[in-house]
């Protein structure tokens, strides 16, 4: 064969992967990873991220609604779950029957929740015992900077709202590691085991608030948090404490390509869902945008994904303007945005590279989740992959296909088989992220910007 047809049949027939490395991301890419970077700042728990939702819908023209409530064709609404999950929508022009576009990411991530009786003291100091919240190496959460975020509700039923350690002038927490000197031990332990879940106590306090009190320690702490918030030891009890990496976003790399943070999964989908969701009110279709708490411990309760909360919200919408809901959700798609893990050349043992996906790769759709055989996966099918593809190079976004690192090699799930479980299809699609569920994260500011130019074609397709 001549050269020339041999190229020929190689640009016919060859599948070449695209990639934004060589792309230059512009002014546009730079400013979307600022306001990125105030959204996850300002987003350290589900609680802030729905706070901060919220004004940004409101600034949008948004409107709290209620079951109940009045809706119209063109109206504007978010329903707030209990203040940890949300939900904004729009009535779209078309009928509901051709089915409803979703976006649905979750705004938990990994992090320490304090025990409902945590403050102690030994040894004259002072320390919080935690219950780890979600999938984490424990081992990288000693020696991090911790902040303590959360509400307290006191006797009364009056809320405390505690943020410490995020402000520069504010102290900070943290948990303490074994020094190496005496570690010699606790080396020779698997990883699985050299840390415990009850070890993970973080270090809150050293001064006495009178030589002779008995618990002096604790007792100086209370009376601090006494001065500060008005609470009293019983008050944790009913309270929701995380203690979360006291770091805001950075920009990562000479380059500045890079953004570390903690929480990006799943931020890091939840505010291109957002942003999508308020740039493409030009869609004749019902759009939601579905922010959903407790996806890291599985989603269940009445702020997770697999509360009917919002299949109730579509069948009053169907219910509303005389829709047929089978027919409506039949025909609904869901994009369930959620971080995948990009390819790591420091471990690449645990990756197949042909079916992984990759920094400055684009947006990642993922056919499927789950572990061992495909286990616990909805497992989107061919066809609504050929739809979204179709999707996105109508569009020209950039966007790559991998599945959770090599067989066998562990697994995961997202929100998508709960979503599909309601009659909608749906299929993950969202942004490679390296180091997941660590205190530092990292994604590619191009790949957040491709994430949000692809949410916002599903809308508007
Ligand atoms: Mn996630
Ligand atoms: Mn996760």
């Amino acid at each position: 064969m001549k050269k020339k047809e041999l190229d020929a049949l190689k640009k016919e027939l060859l599948f070449k992967r695209e990639t934004l490395t060589a792309k230059n991301g512009g002014e546009k890419v730079s400013q979307y990873a600022e306001g990125y970077k105030g959204f996850i700042d300002g987003s350290k728990t589900e609680r802030e991220a729905v706070e901060y939702t919220i004004q940004i819908l409101e600034k949008s023209g948004y409107k709290p609604f209620n079951f109940g409530d009045a809706l119209e064709i063109g109206g504007r609404y978010y329903l707030n779950n209990r203040g940890k999950s949300i939900c904004a929508f729009r009535i779209g022009q078309n009928n509901l029957e051709q089915g409803v576009k979703i976006v649905g990411a979750h705004i938990d991530s990994p992090r320490l929740d304090l025990k409902q009786n945590p403050l102690y003291e030994q040894n004259d100091m002072a320390f919080l015992k935690t219950h780890y919240y979600g999938g984490i190496r424990k081992y990288q959460w000693t020696t991090v900077p911790l902040a303590l975020h959360g509400v307290l509700i006191k006797g009364d039923g009056t809320t405390v709202k505690v943020n410490i350690g995020d402000d520069k002038d504010d102290p900070i927490l943290c948990i303490t590691d074994l020094l190496p000197h005496l570690a010699a031990e606790q080396s020779q332990k698997p990883l699985a085991t050299a840390f415990k879940g009850e070890g993970l106590n973080i270090l809150i306090g050293t001064d006495a608030i009178d030589k002779d009190a008995d618990k002096a320690v604790k007792l100086n702490v209370l009376n601090i948090l006494n001065q500060k918030y008005g609470i009293t030891e019983k008050d944790f009890i009913s309270a929701e404490l995380c203690a979360v990496p006291a770091l805001n976003a950075r920009d990562l790399g000479l380059d500045r390509s890079l953004i570390a943070a903690y929480g990006h999964d799943d931020r890091v989908c939840a505010y291109p869902a957002l942003t999508a969701f308020l740039e493409s009110e030009k869609s004749l279709s019902t759009c939601l945008c579905i922010l959903a708490d407790k996806e890291e411990v599985g989603s269940d309760g009445v702020t997770g994904s697999q509360c009917s909360i919002f299949y109730d919200l579509l069948d009053e919408i169907c219910h509303h303007f005389g829709a047929n809901r089978n027919k409506v959700k039949m025909n609904s798609v869901c994009l369930s945005a959620d971080v995948t893990a990009a390819y790591d050349p420091l471990y690449s043992e645990v990756y197949e590279k042909n079916n992984s996906t990759y920094i400055n790769g684009g947006v990642a759709i993922c056919k499927y989740t789950g572990s061992r055989g495909k286990s616990g996966t909805s497992d989107a099918s061919a066809e609504l992959v050929g739809k979204i593809r179709a999707i996105m190079d109508k569009n020209g976004i950039v966007w790559q296909t991998g599945e959770l690192g090599r067989v066998d090699a562990g697994g995961g799930g997202t929100i998508a088989k709960y979503v599909a479980n309601q009659n909608i299809d749906t299929i993950d699609v969202g942004v490679p992220v390296l180091s997941m569920h660590s205190p530092m994260e990292v994604i590619s500011k191009k790949d957040i910007y491709e994430t949000h130019k692809a949410f916002k074609c599903f809308y508007l397709d």
